[in-house]
Parts: C-alpha cells; sequence; structure tokens
C-alpha cells in the first residue's frame, strides 16, 4: 500500500500513532449516537469521518449506542440511525453495541474504584454538589462523605443498586482531585438513581452510569484506538483518559481526538430543538424536506454521494464555524448534474393551442435524456395540438429585455418546434386563458432549415399523455442565516412563513410514470425534483431538491 497522506490533523495523528507502532497497526473507530433523536447533516459528518478515516487506513469502525439515558431514549430513534447510517453507504458489519451491554462491567468496575477508594456515595443534593465544586479559580470544597470507607460506599452502592433509594437521594462520585484547574476532574458524578425502565435493559436496573463514565471505558472494551468526538469534549479528555488508565489491563489506551462540530446557515441542529419543530407541528415530521436531518434530506431528493461529498468538502478542523447552506446545495446539484434524468414539467401551466397542427393527430419527438451523459440516451416525447408552458414564459406587453413568447414572435419549443404566437384569448375578467399559436413544420427538432434564430428555448408538455402532478418547493426553514444565535429572540420567531409552497396543478411529461419513490430528475430550467412517498397512482408528487443555480444571494 502505498504511504497514506494525512489531509486533516487526525489522520496525521493516526499516521503518527501507526508510525510509532501502537495498537498494532490498528485502526478502529466508533460512531456513538445517543438514541434520542434522529441524526442530522452534523451527524453525517461524524459517521464519514469515522468511517471514511478508518477505510483509509485499512480498519474498522463500530456503530454504538450511547444509551446510558433511559429517560430520553426510544427503539424508534435506534432504528432510524442504523437506517441513515446504512443509506449513507456505511457497514459496521457485526459490529453493532449499546453502551447498556456493559452495565455490568460498568457496575464491576464501579465496585473496583469503591475498593480502590476511587469513587465515593455522595448523599448532597445536585445544588449543593455544584456549588462545593468551586469555580476554575477557586478550589472546590470536599463533600462530607469523600472519605468515608470503601466498605461503607460499598454497602450503599449495593443498596442503591437493589433500589433501596429514591431517586435523586445519592450519586456515586469518582474520587479524583477538588482542586484540579478543569472542572470535570472535581470527583465527577459516575451513577445516578433513574427509576425509569430502559429500552434494552428493562427494569433491571435504576442506577444508570454518566456518560463520561461509560463512554472511555466501551471504547476500551471495543479496543477503539482513536476516538473522534467533537470540541466539547476536549475538557472531558482527561476525564476520559482517568477512567482509562484506572481500568487498562495492557500498553493499549483508546486515544480521545476532537474536531470542531459542522453548523449550518439558517437552520438548527440541536436535537432539542428539531425535536420541538416536530412535536409543535412547525414540520410535517423528523423527514420533512425542510429538516437537517439525514432522513429528511433524503426525503427531499439528497444523494448518500452528495453527503460524502459535501463532508469531504467541508473538511476537519479545531475551529469552530458556520458553514454556508449553499455549499451542501452545490455538492447536491454537481451530483444531480451528472446523474439525473431530465424531463419537462410546467407548473403553471398556460395553455397553447397551435391552429395549424392537424387535428387529433400526435407525434413524437426525440429528447436527450442528460446531456452530460450520453450512455443515458434518448427518449421519446409525445407532441400534440394543445400543449402546455410556464404562464412566466409569457407576456402580453413585453419589456424590453423580455425573450420569450410574446404577440407576433417566435421561441423554440425545446426538442420539437418553432412557434409563433398570434392570438390572446381571455375570459370575461381579463385573464389570459389561453394563446392560439402556429408551429412552423420546418423546424422539427427545432431547428429552422432557413438559419431564422430565436432568442428563447422553452420547455413545454404536451396535453396528449400529460400527467398531472403536484410540486413542492421549499424554501429556507428560517429567515434569519443564524436563528440560534440571538440573545433576546427564540429561534422560533425566524421560522420562514413561506418555507413551503405547493403548486397543485402541474403537468409532467409521461416518462416519469411509474417512478419510483425518491427517484430524481431534473425538470428542464426548473431545478431538480424528486418523486415523494406522498404520491398516490393519481397523482405523482415532487419535491424541489434544489434550484439549478444559487439564487439565495440576489
Ligand atoms: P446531544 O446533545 O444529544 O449529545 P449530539 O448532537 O452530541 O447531541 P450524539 O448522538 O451524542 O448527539 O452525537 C453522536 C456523534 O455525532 C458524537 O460523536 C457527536 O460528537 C457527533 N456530532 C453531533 N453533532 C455534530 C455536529 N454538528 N457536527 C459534527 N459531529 C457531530
Ligand atoms: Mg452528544
Amino acid at each position: 500500500m502505498d504511504p497514506i497522506v494525512p489531509k486533516n490533523f487526525i489522520q496525521q495523528q493516526i499516521v503518527e500513532d501507526l508510525a510509532a507502532g501502537k495498537n498494532n497497526n490498528r485502526v478502529h473507530t466508533r460512531f456513538p449516537p445517543e438514541p434520542n433523536g434522529y441524526l442530522h447533516i452534523g451527524h453525517a459528518k461524524s459517521i464519514c469521518l469515522n468511517f471514511g478515516t478508518s477505510k483509509l487506513f485499512g480498519g474498522i469502525t463500530n456503530l454504538r449506542f450511547d444509551d446510558t439515558n433511559p429517560a430520553k431514549e426510544e427503539t424508534e430513534y435506534v432504528d432510524s440511525i442504523m437506517e441513515d447510517v446504512k443509506w449513507l453507504g456505511f457497514d459496521w458489519e457485526e459490529r453493532l453495541y449499546y453502551a447498556s451491554d456493559y452495565f455490568d462491567k460498568l457496575y464491576d468496575f464501579a465496585v473496583e474504584l469503591i475498593k480502590r477508594g476511587k469513587a465515593y456515595i455522595d448523599f448532597q443534593s445536585q445544588e449543593v454538589i455544584s456549588e462545593q465544586r468551586g469555580t476554575p479559580t477557586r478550589p472546590g470544597v470536599d463533600s462530607p462523605t469523600r472519605n468515608s470507607s470503601p466498605e461503607e460506599n460499598l454497602r450503599i452502592f449495593e443498596d442503591m443498586k437493589a433500589s433501596l433509594y429514591e431517586e435523586g437521594t445519592c450519586v456515586l462520585r469518582a474520587k479524583i482531585d477538588m482542586s484540579s484547574s478543569n472542572m470535570h476532574m472535581r470527583d465527577p458524578l459516575m451513577y445516578r438513581i433513574l427509576k425509569q425502565p430502559h429500552h434494552r435493559t428493562g427494569d433491571k436496573w435504576c442506577i444508570y452510569p454518566m456518560y463520561d463514565y461509560a463512554h472511555g471505558q466501551s471504547d476500551y472494551w471495543e479496543g477503539i484506538t482513536h476516538s473522534i468526538c467533537t470540541l466539547e469534549f476536549e475538557v472531558h479528555r482527561p476525564l476520559y483518559d482517568w477512567f482509562v488508565e484506572e481500568l487498562k489491563d495492557s500498553d493499549y489506551r483508546p486515544r480521545q481526538i476532537e474536531f470542531s462540530r459542522l453548523n449550518i446557515t439558517s437552520t438548527v441542529m440541536s436535537k432539542r430543538k428539531l425535536l420541538q419543530l416536530v412535536k409543535e407541528g412547525y414540520v410535517k415530521d423528523w423527514d420533512d424536506p425542510r429538516m437537517p436531518t439525514i432522513c429528511g434530506l433524503r426525503r427531499r431528493g439528497y444523494t448518500p454521494d452528495s453527503i460524502r461529498n459535501f463532508a469531504d468538502m467541508v473538511g476537519v478542523t479545531k475551529v469552530d464555524g458556520v458553514t454556508d447552506v449553499a455549499l451542501l446545495e452545490y455538492c447536491i446539484r454537481e451530483d444531480l448534474n451528472k446523474k439525473a434524468q431530465r424531463v419537462m414539467c410546467v407548473t403553471d401551466p398556460l395553455k397553447i393551442v397551435i391552429t395549424n397542427y392537424p387535428e387529433n393527430s400526435t407525434e413524437e419527438v426525440e429528447a436527450i435524456n442528460n446531456p452530460e451523459d450520453e450512455n443515458m440516451g434518448k427518449r421519446k416525447v409525445p407532441f400534440s395540438k394543445v400543449i402546455y408552458i410556464e404562464r412566466e414564459d409569457f407576456m402580453e406587453e413585453p419589456s424590453n429585455k423580455f425573450y420569450r413568447l410574446a404577440p407576433g414572435k417566435e421561441v423554440r419549443l425545446r426538442y420539437a418546434y418553432f412557434i409563433r404566437c398570434n392570438e390572446v384569448i381571455k375570459d370575461d375578467e381579463g385573464n389570459i386563458v389561453e394563446l392560439h399559436c402556429t408551429y412552423d413544420p420546418e423546424t422539427k427538432g427545432g431547428n429552422a432549415p432557413d438559419g431564422r434564430k430565436v432568442k428563447a428555448t422553452l420547455h413545454w408538455v404536451a396535453e396528449s399523455g400529460a400527467l398531472s402532478c403536484e410540486v413542492r418547493l421549499y424554501d429556507r426553514l428560517f429567515t434569519d442565516p443564524d436563528p440560534d444565535g440571538h440573545k433576546d429572540k427564540e429561534f422560533l420567531e425566524f421560522l420562514n412563513p413561506d418555507s413551503l409552497k405547493v403548486l397543485g396543478n402541474c403537468y409532467v411529461e409521461p416518462f416519469v410514470k411509474g417512478a419510483t419513490p425518491l427517484s430524481n430528475f431534473q425538470f428542464e430550467r426548473l431545478g431538480y425534483f424528486n418523486v415523494d412517498p406522498d404520491s398516490t397512482a393519481d397523482k405523482i408528487v415532487f419535491n424541489r431538491t434544489v434550484s439549478l443555480k444559487d439564487n439565495s444571494k440576489k
């Protein structure tokens, strides 16, 4: 294998660890979600980083559910997380773990720490414990039970486990250093009482380990070599190392490495806030196409490739920053430009009667499926006497710069003919209801043999064979680029009232008939769209994934 040229500081550290002969040349990472919500694009970055990094070094990655808090965790979330990781294209093979798999071992290790005089029971309230912790510049105050005997602590810990104590009456703390400059080292909590059934262990436990106590040990027992996590855990690292140091029975140690989390403009990424959007009905569900969740992006028409590319492009750093959502949109455009089948769809139909076209006759014109990929071939598109164009492609009194259809003007219908508008038909209120045009039969395919030019090419759908469909247009969910960043205002105040626009009366060419949910298309001139699972036999529903160009900065 060629030597790996590191692309970021994490790869650099792994290269160094391998060069130093650590971990018998193993590279083993894990993705450790807490099953308390659906995964979002930030998690996707972490997934790509963990699975991508191990793969680069010929290593492996575990999926581990960090299910130490029974109160907020649900099987629904476990299932969705597995689906999303797989969909992104990653495979944990047989290495599916739960922190709850280690509840027995964690308990035994806690007993061991108590016996070594390195953990004790504290009966004080949370408030008192916090108060006694002090501040980074003021040392903490010892708990009255800090020096109680291992026998005493052990007896109480067993009683805690046996449910002899009520919630909130006592906790188990590690006995480390009440004057450490790192607040996390000032006798952190290891266990608390929670009389709640757990999604996997049921009623077996009423004491549950804290995240900090469970995480490093889980890494250790699984043989994780590089425990990649987000920056807020940097200050927890000495504690992570302390527990592992107490636990270790070999030279092997997992190494925690922190990177900055992904933030994206015009959305929120906290699970609590995403849950609130769902529970309070601001969006339809977790997979609403406006959500930054992986299932939302999937439903919106994003592909796994586009998300993996995005994760690559944002890179890995230690600097907190905000990524413009335009970069994510760029990635899906790039991908779909290569892959998406082109079709024509008219979203705001204006009827055209081609007066010189034979009655009751139809024909087919040939269209290119994807100009970026010859292998995708060509298709036949029906053409008939009545067709539809976009209402905005016609102006009765055109301004100087309007080159599309207008009275007396000629345009090209893509892949079909030149047409000229001769008459505008209106209803009693003066609304335009249809146009009467003539076509030039000599221009079949879209070119005039006499070499005359037209300034505009329009997409269209012929009435013959047209399928009626609904098109859902999405805009940013929030009007502010940083809805979370206002001290005096709640993020909900920035919800965009126009984030969803439904166009219920659209026509699309018959080619899309039978397309399976989530299939991607480019609607010529309009953008990339995909088939929504809400589609029925009578009406296909499309989501606009993204427009053809970035219009957001206009
Ligand atoms: P919680 O507040 O519930 O802990 P969380 O977003 O940290 O939320 P986890 O389920 O703990 O959720 O995250 C799983 C993994 O994904 C962790 O390793 C975490 O660091 C990483 N992760 C979470 N959010 C982001 C993000 N925005 N960018 C990059 N990685 C993230
Ligand atoms: Mg977390």
